[in-house]
Protein backbone atom coordinates (compact mmCIF):
# COMPACT_ATOMS: atom_id res chain seq x y z
CA UNK A 1 0.00 0.00 0.00
CA UNK A 2 1.20 3.52 -1.34
CA UNK A 3 0.83 4.70 2.80
CA UNK A 4 1.90 7.54 4.64
CA UNK A 5 3.08 6.05 7.98
CA UNK A 6 3.11 7.72 11.38
CA UNK A 7 6.25 6.13 13.24
CA UNK A 8 8.06 8.58 16.32
CA UNK A 9 10.71 5.62 16.21
CA UNK A 10 11.41 5.13 12.99
CA UNK A 11 15.09 3.51 12.14
CA UNK A 12 16.11 3.17 9.00
CA UNK A 13 18.40 0.33 7.52
CA UNK A 14 20.13 3.64 5.88
CA UNK A 15 20.47 7.15 6.79
CA UNK A 16 20.81 10.12 4.57
CA UNK A 17 20.20 13.78 4.72
CA UNK A 18 18.12 13.94 1.52
CA UNK A 19 16.32 11.03 -0.25
CA UNK A 20 15.09 12.84 -3.55
CA UNK A 21 12.25 9.70 -5.33
CA UNK A 22 12.44 9.77 -8.92
CA UNK A 23 15.68 10.16 -11.80
CA UNK A 24 14.34 12.03 -13.68
CA UNK A 25 15.28 15.62 -14.91
CA UNK A 26 13.87 16.94 -11.60
CA UNK A 27 15.43 14.13 -9.41
CA UNK A 28 18.92 14.40 -10.86
CA UNK A 29 18.86 18.33 -10.88
CA UNK A 30 17.88 18.60 -7.26
CA UNK A 31 20.35 15.77 -6.46
CA UNK A 32 22.89 17.68 -8.27
CA UNK A 33 21.70 20.91 -6.26
CA UNK A 34 21.78 19.15 -2.97
CA UNK A 35 24.76 17.81 -2.64
CA UNK A 36 26.65 21.29 -3.69
CA UNK A 37 25.66 21.76 -0.27
CA UNK A 38 27.32 19.05 1.62
CA UNK A 39 24.24 16.50 2.02
CA UNK A 40 24.43 12.42 1.89
CA UNK A 41 22.36 12.41 -1.36
CA UNK A 42 20.24 8.90 -2.36
CA UNK A 43 18.32 8.74 -5.65
CA UNK A 44 15.56 6.21 -5.57
CA UNK A 45 14.28 5.25 -9.20
CA UNK A 46 11.76 2.45 -9.29
CA UNK A 47 13.24 1.41 -13.02
CA UNK A 48 16.55 -0.47 -13.67
CA UNK A 49 17.58 2.50 -15.23
CA UNK A 50 17.19 6.43 -14.92
CA UNK A 51 15.04 7.97 -17.86
CA UNK A 52 11.60 8.50 -16.83
CA UNK A 53 9.76 10.65 -19.14
CA UNK A 54 12.23 12.54 -19.56
CA UNK A 55 13.98 10.66 -21.60
CA UNK A 56 10.82 9.83 -23.40
CA UNK A 57 10.58 13.44 -24.18
CA UNK A 58 12.70 15.78 -26.70
CA UNK A 59 14.66 17.24 -24.56
CA UNK A 60 13.60 21.56 -25.36
CA UNK A 61 13.59 22.84 -21.76
CA UNK A 62 12.76 27.02 -22.38
CA UNK A 63 14.33 30.01 -20.49
CA UNK A 64 15.07 33.21 -20.86
CA UNK A 65 18.55 35.74 -20.58
CA UNK A 66 20.74 32.93 -20.60
CA UNK A 67 24.19 32.53 -21.60
CA UNK A 68 23.40 30.21 -24.35
CA UNK A 69 21.01 32.42 -26.04
CA UNK A 70 23.41 35.05 -25.17
CA UNK A 71 26.38 33.54 -27.56
CA UNK A 72 23.46 33.29 -30.32
CA UNK A 73 22.61 36.79 -29.98
CA UNK A 74 19.21 35.82 -28.96
CA UNK A 75 17.21 39.13 -27.70
CA UNK A 76 14.58 37.35 -25.14
CA UNK A 77 13.86 38.79 -21.71
CA UNK A 78 12.16 36.85 -18.74
CA UNK A 79 9.02 39.70 -18.86
CA UNK A 80 8.04 37.71 -22.25
CA UNK A 81 8.87 34.50 -20.95
CA UNK A 82 6.79 34.81 -18.29
CA UNK A 83 4.11 36.90 -20.20
CA UNK A 84 3.97 33.99 -22.70
CA UNK A 85 3.26 31.69 -20.25
CA UNK A 86 0.57 33.59 -18.28
CA UNK A 87 -1.46 33.79 -21.69
CA UNK A 88 -1.12 30.51 -22.52
CA UNK A 89 -2.61 29.69 -19.46
CA UNK A 90 -5.27 32.67 -18.94
CA UNK A 91 -3.52 33.76 -15.62
CA UNK A 92 -5.00 30.57 -14.49
CA UNK A 93 -1.75 29.84 -12.60
CA UNK A 94 -0.38 31.18 -9.42
CA UNK A 95 2.04 34.41 -11.16
CA UNK A 96 4.33 34.00 -7.92
CA UNK A 97 4.96 30.44 -8.90
CA UNK A 98 4.99 30.84 -12.54
CA UNK A 99 7.98 33.55 -11.62
CA UNK A 100 10.09 31.09 -9.87
CA UNK A 101 10.14 28.85 -12.41
CA UNK A 102 10.80 31.16 -14.74
CA UNK A 103 13.61 33.05 -12.79
CA UNK A 104 15.42 30.08 -11.74
CA UNK A 105 14.98 28.29 -14.92
CA UNK A 106 18.11 30.79 -15.99
CA UNK A 107 19.95 30.08 -13.18
CA UNK A 108 19.56 26.55 -13.13
CA UNK A 109 20.56 26.14 -17.24
CA UNK A 110 23.47 28.63 -16.48
CA UNK A 111 24.98 26.52 -13.66
CA UNK A 112 24.20 23.03 -15.36
CA UNK A 113 27.01 24.51 -18.12
CA UNK A 114 28.87 26.10 -15.77
CA UNK A 115 29.61 23.79 -12.87
CA UNK A 116 28.40 20.29 -14.92
CA UNK A 117 29.61 20.81 -17.93
CA UNK A 118 26.06 20.18 -19.88
CA UNK A 119 26.13 21.89 -23.07
CA UNK A 120 23.34 23.58 -24.32
CA UNK A 121 22.22 25.65 -27.61
CA UNK A 122 18.93 27.13 -28.63
CA UNK A 123 16.84 25.97 -31.26
CA UNK A 124 16.51 28.68 -33.43
CA UNK A 125 15.10 27.47 -36.89
CA UNK A 126 11.40 28.03 -35.89
CA UNK A 127 9.60 28.87 -32.64
CA UNK A 128 7.08 27.00 -30.79
CA UNK A 129 3.75 28.21 -30.66
CA UNK A 130 2.69 30.93 -28.38
CA UNK A 131 6.27 31.66 -27.58
CA UNK A 132 7.57 34.92 -28.51
CA UNK A 133 11.57 34.40 -28.99
CA UNK A 134 13.87 30.84 -29.69
CA UNK A 135 14.19 29.92 -26.41
CA UNK A 136 14.06 26.18 -26.30
CA UNK A 137 17.37 25.06 -24.97
CA UNK A 138 18.65 21.08 -25.72
CA UNK A 139 21.81 19.63 -25.70
CA UNK A 140 23.61 18.81 -28.89
CA UNK A 141 21.73 15.58 -29.78
CA UNK A 142 18.71 17.38 -28.94
CA UNK A 143 16.61 14.35 -27.36
CA UNK A 144 15.59 14.03 -23.44
CA UNK A 145 17.69 10.50 -23.61
CA UNK A 146 21.13 12.56 -24.04
CA UNK A 147 19.84 15.06 -21.61
CA UNK A 148 19.28 11.83 -18.54
CA UNK A 149 22.74 10.67 -20.23
CA UNK A 150 24.19 14.59 -19.55
CA UNK A 151 22.74 14.62 -15.79
CA UNK A 152 23.70 11.11 -14.94
CA UNK A 153 27.03 11.67 -15.97
CA UNK A 154 27.12 15.16 -13.79
CA UNK A 155 25.68 12.75 -10.83
CA UNK A 156 28.20 10.33 -10.87
CA UNK A 157 31.07 12.87 -10.62
CA UNK A 158 29.65 13.68 -7.16
CA UNK A 159 29.57 11.70 -3.66
CA UNK A 160 25.39 11.38 -4.62
CA UNK A 161 24.06 7.67 -4.70
CA UNK A 162 21.87 5.81 -7.38
CA UNK A 163 19.57 3.64 -6.00
CA UNK A 164 18.05 1.88 -9.15
CA UNK A 165 14.86 -0.92 -8.90
CA UNK A 166 14.56 0.86 -5.67
CA UNK A 167 10.69 1.85 -5.34
CA UNK A 168 9.47 4.04 -2.58
CA UNK A 169 6.07 3.25 -1.39
CA UNK A 170 6.13 4.27 1.77
CA UNK A 171 6.99 8.02 3.52
CA UNK A 172 7.41 7.64 6.82
CA UNK A 173 6.85 10.90 9.07
CA UNK A 174 6.64 11.87 12.99
CA UNK A 175 3.23 12.35 15.10
CA UNK A 176 3.94 15.96 14.67
CA UNK A 177 4.35 16.04 11.17
CA UNK A 178 7.64 15.79 10.32
CA UNK A 179 9.74 13.54 7.87
CA UNK A 180 11.73 10.81 8.86
CA UNK A 181 12.21 9.33 6.28
CA UNK A 182 10.96 6.36 4.10
CA UNK A 183 10.26 2.33 2.78
CA UNK A 184 11.45 1.47 -0.41
CA UNK A 185 10.14 -1.63 -2.53
CA UNK A 186 12.90 -4.27 -4.43
CA UNK A 187 11.34 -6.23 -7.22
CA UNK A 188 11.89 -9.34 -5.74
CA UNK A 189 9.29 -7.85 -2.63
CA UNK A 190 12.28 -7.27 0.07
CA UNK A 191 11.66 -3.92 1.44
CA UNK A 192 14.37 -1.03 2.78
CA UNK A 193 13.66 1.32 5.51
CA UNK A 194 15.81 4.86 4.77
CA UNK A 195 15.86 7.47 7.56
CA UNK A 196 16.18 10.80 6.10
CA UNK A 197 15.51 14.16 7.37
CA UNK A 198 14.54 15.62 4.14
CA UNK A 199 12.09 13.85 1.22
CA UNK A 200 12.62 15.41 -2.41
CA UNK A 201 9.10 14.06 -4.20
CA UNK A 202 10.75 14.38 -7.97
CA UNK A 203 8.10 11.12 -9.01
CA UNK A 204 6.38 13.09 -11.84
CA UNK A 205 2.67 12.98 -12.07
CA UNK A 206 0.30 10.43 -12.36
CA UNK A 207 -0.33 9.89 -16.10
CA UNK A 208 0.42 6.18 -15.70
CA UNK A 209 -2.21 5.81 -13.20
CA UNK A 210 -5.32 4.84 -15.04
CA UNK A 211 -7.67 5.35 -12.22
CA UNK A 212 -6.55 8.85 -11.33
CA UNK A 213 -6.58 9.88 -14.56
CA UNK A 214 -10.47 8.77 -14.72
CA UNK A 215 -11.06 10.58 -11.71
CA UNK A 216 -9.38 13.79 -12.98
CA UNK A 217 -9.20 14.19 -16.89
CA UNK A 218 -11.90 11.89 -17.92
CA UNK A 219 -11.33 12.99 -21.40
CA UNK A 220 -8.05 11.41 -21.71
CA UNK A 221 -8.79 7.86 -20.02
CA UNK A 222 -9.29 6.21 -23.19
CA UNK A 223 -6.67 7.80 -24.98
CA UNK A 224 -3.44 6.54 -25.68
CA UNK A 225 -0.45 7.41 -22.38
CA UNK A 226 2.90 8.36 -24.27
CA UNK A 227 4.81 9.38 -21.03
CA UNK A 228 6.54 6.90 -18.68
CA UNK A 229 4.65 4.10 -17.25
CA UNK A 230 6.02 4.43 -13.79
CA UNK A 231 4.79 7.73 -12.99
CA UNK A 232 1.99 6.40 -10.63
CA UNK A 233 0.80 9.72 -8.68
CA UNK A 234 2.37 8.93 -5.48
CA UNK A 235 2.84 12.66 -4.75
CA UNK A 236 -1.10 13.17 -4.54
CA UNK A 237 -1.54 9.95 -3.63
CA UNK A 238 1.04 10.87 -0.47
CA UNK A 239 -0.49 14.46 -0.76
CA UNK A 240 -3.89 13.50 0.02
CA UNK A 241 -2.84 11.37 3.12
CA UNK A 242 -0.69 14.73 4.58
CA UNK A 243 -3.60 17.35 4.05
CA UNK A 244 -1.23 18.97 1.35
CA UNK A 245 -2.78 21.51 -1.14
CA UNK A 246 -2.98 20.33 -4.06
CA UNK A 247 -4.08 22.14 -7.69
CA UNK A 248 -4.97 22.00 -11.26
CA UNK A 249 -5.62 17.93 -11.00
CA UNK A 250 -7.69 18.37 -14.54
CA UNK A 251 -4.29 20.09 -16.47
CA UNK A 252 -2.29 17.86 -18.75
CA UNK A 253 -0.12 18.06 -21.77
CA UNK A 254 -1.63 16.53 -24.54
CA UNK A 255 -0.32 16.14 -27.93
CA UNK A 256 -2.04 15.94 -31.82
CA UNK A 257 0.83 14.50 -33.72
CA UNK A 258 1.74 10.77 -32.59
CA UNK A 259 1.95 8.43 -35.43
CA UNK A 260 -0.53 6.15 -35.88
CA UNK A 261 -0.30 2.61 -35.41
CA UNK A 262 3.46 3.70 -35.26
CA UNK A 263 3.18 5.92 -31.94
CA UNK A 264 6.10 7.99 -32.58
CA UNK A 265 6.22 11.69 -32.06
CA UNK A 266 6.04 13.64 -35.44
CA UNK A 267 7.51 17.48 -34.09
CA UNK A 268 4.79 20.24 -34.15
CA UNK A 269 7.05 22.22 -35.96
CA UNK A 270 5.80 21.25 -39.07
CA UNK A 271 2.61 22.58 -38.41
CA UNK A 272 4.02 26.04 -37.21
CA UNK A 273 6.16 26.35 -40.58
CA UNK A 274 3.29 25.75 -42.73
CA UNK A 275 1.84 22.32 -42.42
CA UNK A 276 -2.00 21.76 -42.01
CA UNK A 277 -4.27 18.81 -39.92
CA UNK A 278 -6.95 16.64 -42.30
CA UNK A 279 -9.38 14.65 -41.29
CA UNK A 280 -10.26 11.56 -42.78
CA UNK A 281 -12.62 13.92 -44.73
CA UNK A 282 -9.93 15.82 -45.87
CA UNK A 283 -10.94 18.89 -44.17
CA UNK A 284 -9.29 20.97 -41.69
CA UNK A 285 -10.73 21.36 -38.32
CA UNK A 286 -8.47 23.53 -36.30
CA UNK A 287 -5.86 26.52 -35.71
CA UNK A 288 -3.00 24.16 -35.81
CA UNK A 289 -1.20 26.87 -34.60
CA UNK A 290 -3.30 27.22 -31.21
CA UNK A 291 -1.08 24.46 -29.72
CA UNK A 292 0.09 20.67 -29.64
CA UNK A 293 -1.27 20.27 -26.54
CA UNK A 294 -5.24 21.23 -26.84
CA UNK A 295 -4.77 19.55 -30.61
CA UNK A 296 -5.00 15.98 -28.87
CA UNK A 297 -8.54 16.67 -28.23
CA UNK A 298 -9.10 18.40 -31.55
CA UNK A 299 -8.05 15.15 -33.39
CA UNK A 300 -9.67 12.91 -30.78
CA UNK A 301 -12.57 14.48 -31.55
CA UNK A 302 -12.53 13.54 -36.02
CA UNK A 303 -14.05 10.68 -37.20
CA UNK A 304 -11.76 7.04 -36.04
CA UNK A 305 -9.74 9.56 -33.79
CA UNK A 306 -7.12 9.83 -35.91
CA UNK A 307 -6.06 12.99 -38.36
CA UNK A 308 -3.75 13.57 -41.49
CA UNK A 309 -0.74 15.85 -41.37
CA UNK A 310 0.34 16.80 -44.50
CA UNK A 311 3.73 18.72 -45.60
CA UNK A 312 5.85 18.68 -48.34
CA UNK A 313 9.77 18.48 -49.20
CA UNK A 314 11.05 21.53 -47.19
CA UNK A 315 9.45 20.50 -44.04
CA UNK A 316 10.37 17.27 -44.27
CA UNK A 317 14.47 18.54 -43.96
CA UNK A 318 13.02 20.41 -40.85
CA UNK A 319 11.74 17.35 -39.28
CA UNK A 320 14.68 15.59 -39.79
CA UNK A 321 16.69 17.41 -37.51
CA UNK A 322 14.59 15.65 -35.11
CA UNK A 323 15.33 11.55 -33.84
CA UNK A 324 11.57 11.24 -33.52
CA UNK A 325 11.08 11.96 -37.08
CA UNK A 326 14.05 10.02 -38.38
CA UNK A 327 12.52 7.17 -36.65
CA UNK A 328 9.02 7.70 -38.43
CA UNK A 329 10.30 7.68 -41.56
CA UNK A 330 12.50 4.41 -40.96
CA UNK A 331 9.18 2.99 -39.70
CA UNK A 332 7.50 3.84 -42.98
CA UNK A 333 5.11 6.02 -41.39
CA UNK A 334 5.93 8.56 -43.78
CA UNK A 335 4.14 8.60 -46.90
CA UNK A 336 5.18 10.52 -50.13
CA UNK A 337 3.36 11.36 -53.43
CA UNK A 338 4.27 13.54 -56.61
CA UNK A 339 0.42 15.48 -56.27
CA UNK A 340 -2.23 15.62 -53.88
CA UNK A 341 -4.66 13.32 -55.81
CA UNK A 342 -1.93 10.73 -55.55
CA UNK A 343 -1.26 11.42 -51.87
CA UNK A 344 -5.39 11.16 -51.55
CA UNK A 345 -5.52 8.17 -52.59
CA UNK A 346 -2.46 6.90 -51.02
CA UNK A 347 -4.64 7.79 -47.93
CA UNK A 348 -7.55 6.68 -48.51
CA UNK A 349 -9.49 9.65 -48.22
CA UNK A 350 -11.44 12.19 -50.87
CA UNK A 351 -9.63 13.19 -53.79
CA UNK A 352 -11.93 16.07 -53.93
CA UNK A 353 -11.91 17.65 -50.48
CA UNK A 354 -8.33 17.23 -50.29
CA UNK A 355 -7.81 19.27 -53.35
CA UNK A 356 -10.57 21.83 -52.04
CA UNK A 357 -8.63 22.00 -49.04
CA UNK A 358 -5.25 22.71 -50.87
CA UNK A 359 -6.55 25.11 -53.02
CA UNK A 360 -7.77 27.14 -49.84
CA UNK A 361 -4.99 27.11 -48.18
CA UNK A 362 -2.84 28.20 -51.07
CA UNK A 363 -5.08 31.23 -52.19
CA UNK A 364 -4.64 32.09 -48.21
CA UNK A 365 -0.63 31.91 -48.40
CA UNK A 366 -0.75 33.81 -51.54
CA UNK A 367 -2.88 36.54 -49.78
CA UNK A 368 -0.85 36.51 -46.57
CA UNK A 369 -4.82 35.89 -45.32
CA UNK A 370 -6.53 34.23 -41.97
CA UNK A 371 -8.77 31.58 -41.89
CA UNK A 372 -11.83 30.80 -40.43
CA UNK A 373 -10.17 29.63 -37.55
CA UNK A 374 -7.87 32.05 -36.91
CA UNK A 375 -4.51 30.60 -38.30
CA UNK A 376 -2.60 33.04 -40.47
CA UNK A 377 -1.01 32.07 -43.77
CA UNK A 378 1.93 33.52 -45.30
CA UNK A 379 3.22 32.79 -48.98
CA UNK A 380 6.75 31.89 -47.88
CA UNK A 381 5.33 28.94 -45.89
CA UNK A 382 3.12 27.59 -49.20
CA UNK A 383 3.24 23.64 -49.25
CA UNK A 384 5.34 22.47 -52.62
CA UNK A 385 4.70 19.53 -54.40
CA UNK A 386 6.26 16.73 -53.69
CA UNK A 387 3.67 16.36 -50.79
CA UNK A 388 3.81 13.98 -47.26
CA UNK A 389 1.88 12.92 -45.30
CA UNK A 390 1.29 10.85 -41.63
CA UNK A 391 -1.18 9.39 -39.86
CA UNK A 392 -1.67 10.65 -36.14
CA UNK A 393 -3.67 10.29 -33.26
CA UNK A 394 -3.98 12.49 -30.12
CA UNK A 395 -2.55 11.28 -26.77
CA UNK A 396 -2.00 12.18 -22.95
CA UNK A 397 1.87 13.24 -22.67
CA UNK A 398 2.20 14.06 -19.07
CA UNK A 399 -0.55 15.75 -16.39
CA UNK A 400 -0.05 18.78 -14.72
CA UNK A 401 -1.67 19.41 -11.29
CA UNK A 402 0.00 18.40 -8.28
CA UNK A 403 1.45 19.79 -4.95
CA UNK A 404 1.21 23.38 -4.28
CA UNK A 405 4.68 24.44 -2.99
CA UNK A 406 6.47 27.48 -1.79
CA UNK A 407 9.11 29.80 -2.97
CA UNK A 408 12.04 26.94 -1.30
CA UNK A 409 9.93 24.42 -2.88
CA UNK A 410 8.42 23.51 0.52
CA UNK A 411 5.14 21.12 0.04
CA UNK A 412 2.03 23.04 1.54
CA UNK A 413 -0.62 22.06 3.85
CA UNK A 414 -4.25 22.79 3.76
CA UNK A 415 -3.77 24.74 7.03
CA UNK A 416 -0.69 26.88 5.44
CA UNK A 417 1.67 25.12 7.58
CA UNK A 418 4.45 22.78 5.81
CA UNK A 419 5.22 19.95 6.21
CA UNK A 420 8.50 19.72 7.63
CA UNK A 421 11.04 18.37 5.59
CA UNK A 422 9.23 17.44 2.39
CA UNK A 423 9.48 19.21 -0.64
CA UNK A 424 8.49 18.59 -4.01
CA UNK A 425 9.66 19.71 -8.05
CA UNK A 426 9.06 18.55 -11.67
CA UNK A 427 5.79 17.02 -12.18
CA UNK A 428 4.70 16.22 -8.50
CA UNK A 429 4.42 19.58 -7.81
CA UNK A 430 1.37 21.95 -9.56
CA UNK A 431 2.88 23.26 -12.77
CA UNK A 432 2.66 26.24 -14.66
CA UNK A 433 -0.47 25.29 -17.24
CA UNK A 434 -3.68 25.99 -15.12
CA UNK A 435 -6.47 23.84 -14.99
CA UNK A 436 -6.75 23.21 -18.86
CA UNK A 437 -5.41 21.18 -21.27
CA UNK A 438 -5.23 24.35 -23.26
CA UNK A 439 -2.88 26.16 -20.93
CA UNK A 440 0.18 24.14 -22.14
CA UNK A 441 2.66 26.56 -23.53
CA UNK A 442 5.33 23.89 -24.90
CA UNK A 443 8.70 23.46 -22.34
CA UNK A 444 6.29 24.10 -19.28
CA UNK A 445 7.77 20.33 -18.08
CA UNK A 446 11.08 20.52 -18.74
CA UNK A 447 10.70 23.66 -17.60
CA UNK A 448 9.65 22.89 -14.14
CA UNK A 449 11.58 19.89 -13.63
CA UNK A 450 15.10 21.38 -13.83
CA UNK A 451 13.77 24.93 -12.14
CA UNK A 452 11.99 23.64 -8.77
CA UNK A 453 14.56 20.72 -8.89
CA UNK A 454 17.26 23.52 -8.75
CA UNK A 455 15.16 25.20 -6.24
CA UNK A 456 14.28 22.19 -4.27
CA UNK A 457 17.90 20.81 -4.06
CA UNK A 458 19.23 24.09 -2.95
CA UNK A 459 16.72 24.18 -0.10
CA UNK A 460 17.88 21.46 1.78
CA UNK A 461 21.16 23.54 2.49
CA UNK A 462 19.20 26.34 3.99
CA UNK A 463 16.81 24.91 5.95
CA UNK A 464 17.80 21.34 6.81
CA UNK A 465 21.43 20.83 7.16
C1 LIG B 1 6.95 12.12 -25.65
C2 LIG B 1 7.15 13.27 -24.71
C3 LIG B 1 7.83 14.39 -25.17
C4 LIG B 1 8.02 15.47 -24.31
N1 LIG B 1 8.77 16.52 -24.73
C5 LIG B 1 9.00 17.56 -23.89
C6 LIG B 1 9.85 18.63 -24.27
O1 LIG B 1 10.49 18.63 -25.33
N2 LIG B 1 9.97 19.67 -23.41
C7 LIG B 1 9.35 19.68 -22.19
O2 LIG B 1 9.48 20.65 -21.45
N3 LIG B 1 8.61 18.64 -21.77
C8 LIG B 1 8.43 17.58 -22.58
N4 LIG B 1 7.70 16.51 -22.15
C9 LIG B 1 7.30 16.49 -20.72
C10 LIG B 1 8.53 16.13 -19.86
O3 LIG B 1 9.07 14.92 -20.32
C11 LIG B 1 8.18 16.01 -18.38
O4 LIG B 1 7.45 17.14 -17.96
C12 LIG B 1 9.45 15.92 -17.53
O5 LIG B 1 10.31 14.95 -18.05
C13 LIG B 1 9.11 15.62 -16.09
O6 LIG B 1 10.30 15.40 -15.39
P1 LIG B 1 10.26 14.72 -13.96
O7 LIG B 1 11.67 14.57 -13.52
O8 LIG B 1 9.29 15.44 -13.10
O9 LIG B 1 9.62 13.28 -14.23
P2 LIG B 1 10.22 11.97 -14.92
O10 LIG B 1 11.26 12.30 -15.92
O11 LIG B 1 9.08 11.16 -15.37
O12 LIG B 1 10.95 11.25 -13.72
C14 LIG B 1 10.20 10.71 -12.64
C15 LIG B 1 10.89 9.44 -12.19
O13 LIG B 1 10.35 9.02 -10.96
C16 LIG B 1 10.33 7.60 -10.93
N5 LIG B 1 9.36 7.19 -9.91
C17 LIG B 1 8.02 7.38 -9.93
N6 LIG B 1 7.49 6.90 -8.79
C18 LIG B 1 8.51 6.40 -8.05
C19 LIG B 1 8.58 5.75 -6.77
N7 LIG B 1 7.49 5.53 -6.03
N8 LIG B 1 9.81 5.37 -6.31
C20 LIG B 1 10.93 5.57 -7.06
N9 LIG B 1 10.89 6.16 -8.27
C21 LIG B 1 9.71 6.58 -8.76
C22 LIG B 1 9.90 7.25 -12.34
O14 LIG B 1 10.24 5.92 -12.65
C23 LIG B 1 10.68 8.28 -13.16
O15 LIG B 1 11.92 7.78 -13.59
C24 LIG B 1 7.49 15.43 -22.99
C25 LIG B 1 6.81 14.30 -22.54
C26 LIG B 1 6.64 13.22 -23.38
C27 LIG B 1 5.92 12.02 -22.85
Amino acid sequence: MTDVLINDNFSGDTEIDCLIIGGGAAGLTAALAASESGAAVLVAERENRLSGSTALSSGLIPAAETNAQKRQNINDSKKTFFADIMEKNCNSADPNHVSLCVENITLALDWLEAEHGIPFHVLDDFLYPNHTNFRMHAVPEVTGEALVNYLERAVAELDIYVSCNLKIVNLVKSNNGRILGAIGERPDGSTEAISSKTIILACNGYGGNSALIAENIPEMQNAIYFGHAGNQGEAVIWGRQIDAKIDHLSGYQGHGSVAHPHGILVTWALMMEGGIQVNTNGKRFSNEHKGYSEQAVNVLSQPEKIAFNIFDERLCALGRKFEDFRKAEKANAIISADTIEDLASKLNISIGHLCETMLEIDALAEQNAVDTFGRNFNSKNRLQPPYYAVKVTGALFHTQGGLLIDSQARVIQKNGSFIQGLYACGGAACGVSGPDVAGYLSGNGLLTAISLGYVAGKSIKAIEL
